[in-house]
């Protein structure tokens, strides 16, 4: 397999309110948090490489230049005329962070809109790692590419991985997001949902049920992630149940999920063990939620 691990999706510009009253400019994004903690651990014979769109001004260049210092690997990424990044900015109320978002014109819905360029990109990849959200921002005929590249990348030999992260707000209706959802898990070596989400927008009774759907739906392997409750892992016919270490103070769970996929698939591309790999995602799963913020610097990148 090649030692490249190329994370698919939209990284955007993040304002987050500091005590003083303005705000700081960071970027971030479920499968980018994805890729920079592929990079930490991962050794430094793999590339870490990350698809999205850009535009060509000042602050897609700050983007680039971001990933960049990541030692995230850029070649990949599509540069647009017409478009620029998208954005969006946390807001603190009584304690409560709400979200507000300008993405409906990024130039990451663009990533998948040339065929040849997504086949290059998936050709060299020894692992395609995407979420929902990535599928969600792509129009309907830019998904069907994506589904058919992934296919002739595996064909090819590259793994797929896919964190169905449902966010119905980002689909144009929920039937839709369960049924291209659905045909995705299809094309994947693993499926690393979220059970707080599969309970609420598929309706599974138990992590179990949310395995056994994917399966059904053609996966190879479901990873069913669950708070501090057990890790359900699923191959057809094998069930098996892990628990996490307790975590006692829990400062932000931003990107527990997507951190876990990290050193999970980190591990699993080198032990193919998944209890060792189930270990190693809850182990920085944990030290990331007992930090503030997506991007927590604990391992050097490689
Ligand atoms: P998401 O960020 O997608 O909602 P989860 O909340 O399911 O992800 O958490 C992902 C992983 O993070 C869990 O499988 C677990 O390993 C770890 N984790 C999350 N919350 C806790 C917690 N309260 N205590 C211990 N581990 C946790």
């Amino acid at each position: 397999m090649s030692k490249s691990f190329l994370a698919v999706g939209e990284c955007m510009v993040e304002m987050a309110p500091t005590a003083e009253g303005t705000y700081s400019m960071g970027f971030a994004g479920d499968t980018l948090n994805t890729a920079w903690y592929a990079r930490r651990a991962l050794p430094d014979s793999w590339t870490v490489s990350y698809l999205t769109g850009v535009g060509r001004d000042q602050i897609s260049d700050q983007m680039l230049e971001f990933l960049k210092s990541s030692n995230i690997n850029t070649d990949q990424i599509r540069k647009l005329d017409d478009r620029t990044v998208g954005l969006y900015m946390i807001q603190l109320k009584d304690g409560e962070r709400s979200f507000a978002y300008w993405r409906s014109q990024s130039a990451a819905r663009c990533l998948a809109s040339d065929p040849e360029h997504l086949a290059r990109a998936f050709g060299n990849a020894g692992l395609i790692y995407f979420s929902g959200i990535t599928l969600a921002i792509l129009s309907a005929k830019d998904r069907s590419a994506f589904m058919d590249a992934l296919k002739s990348a595996r064909v090819s030999g590259s793994k797929v991985a896919f964190d169905p992260n449902l966010r119905p707000r980002l689909w144009e209706n929920l039937e839709t997001m369960r049924s291209v959802v659905t045909e995705a898990a299809g094309h994947c070596d693993f499926v690393m949902p979220s059970f707080e989400d599969e309970l609420e927008h598929f309706g599974d009774a138990t992590p179990k049920d949310s395995a056994e759907r994917y399966l059904a739906a053609g996966a190879d392997m479901v990873v069913v992630k669950n708070g501090p409750e057990d890790v359900v892992c699923a191959r057809r016919g094998e069930h098996q149940s892990y628990t996490p270490q307790p975590v006692g103070s829990i400062v932000d769970t931003t990107a527990a999920g997507d951190s876990f996929n990290a050193a999970f698939l980190a591990d699993y591309l080198i032990s193919q063990d998944v209890a060792s790999s189930v270990e190693a995602g809850a182990k920085l799963a944990a030290t990331v939620i007992q930090h503030r913020g997506a991007l927590v610097k604990i391992l050097e990148p490689a």
